[in-house]
């Protein structure tokens, strides 16, 4: 509370998206990356997103009144700098070529729900079918000494990390990001050596008491412990609070 004073303001956080839908959540996909993308990969990417995001979910199931019990994630579009980028079957899929200021391939802002909280999609080409939450920017900048940033966006990662784990358990850095969507903090070992932040959401200055492993301290853990879920279940307590929920 003290390192983000505003979090309980923030609309946008991944437990809002949730309850916001029922359950669904919608990626978008921010193909950064000269490589192409292939239908097998672009299948094994939805199922890495469901995988790693229940994993963060499953805390939160019945908890505290926490009103959900199923979560369903599905990719609707992707954002490409060249369309033959993307192999095979894209049918069922918006796809965009559309660039941001930086010339990364931009998913339509008109089909963000963080800038349509209403959930008025009427300017969305897609209408609600294209609404998407959340975003997987995989951007081929990002390389060595940097994990990956996250926020209520989404997750940016590596491609060659992210398509050469998506088969993995536990994915730990996109795990980790997906913490921060939801609005935990962090803390960063490699941040803390070269102050570059992941994610807006790190502390520097301390590590909370008794704990050594856990996947908010990056590279400390390689998987969910029960310290995040406990961390994820205090702040669902306090949005509960904030929300009226
Ligand atoms: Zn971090």
């Amino acid at each position: 509370m003290k390192e983000n004073p505003q979090g309980l303001q923030d609309k946008n956080w991944i437990i809002d998206q949730m309850l916001a839908n029922n359950g669904s959540i919608n990626y978008c996909v921010r193909w950064n990356h000269s490589g192409n993308s292939t239908a097998t990969a672009r299948a094994s990417t939805v199922k890495a997103l469901q995988h790693s995001l229940q994993k963060w979910f499953d805390v939160l199931v019945g908890f505290e009144g926490f009103p959900l019990t199923t979560m369903n994630v599905d990719v609707v579009g992707y954002a490409v700098k060249n369309k033959n980028l993307l192999e095979g079957d894209v049918s069922g899929l918006d796809v965009y070529t559309t660039t941001d200021g930086d010339g990364v391939p931009e998913c339509d802002p008109h089909c963000y729900r963080a800038i349509h909280l209403d959930g008025d999609m009427s300017q969305c080409p897609g209408g609600k079918e294209s609404r998407y939450d959340i975003s997987l920017w995989l951007d081929e900048s990002l390389t060595g000494d940097i994990g990956g940033y996250g926020y209520n966006w989404g997750q940016e990662l590596s491609p060659t990390y992210f398509l050469g784990n998506v088969d993995s358990d536990n994915i730990h850095i996109l795990l980790h990001e997906m913490g921060h969507g939801f609005g935990l903090l962090g803390m960063c070992l490699l941040s803390i050596q070269s102050r570059l932040a992941d994610g807006y959401l790190d502390f520097y200055d301390w590590v909370p008491q008794g704990q050594t492993s856990f996947i908010m301290m990056a590279g400390s853990a390689m998987e969910i412990t029960e310290f995040d879920a406990w961390m994820l279940r205090d702040w669902y307590r306090k949005l509960k609070a904030a929300r009226g929920w």
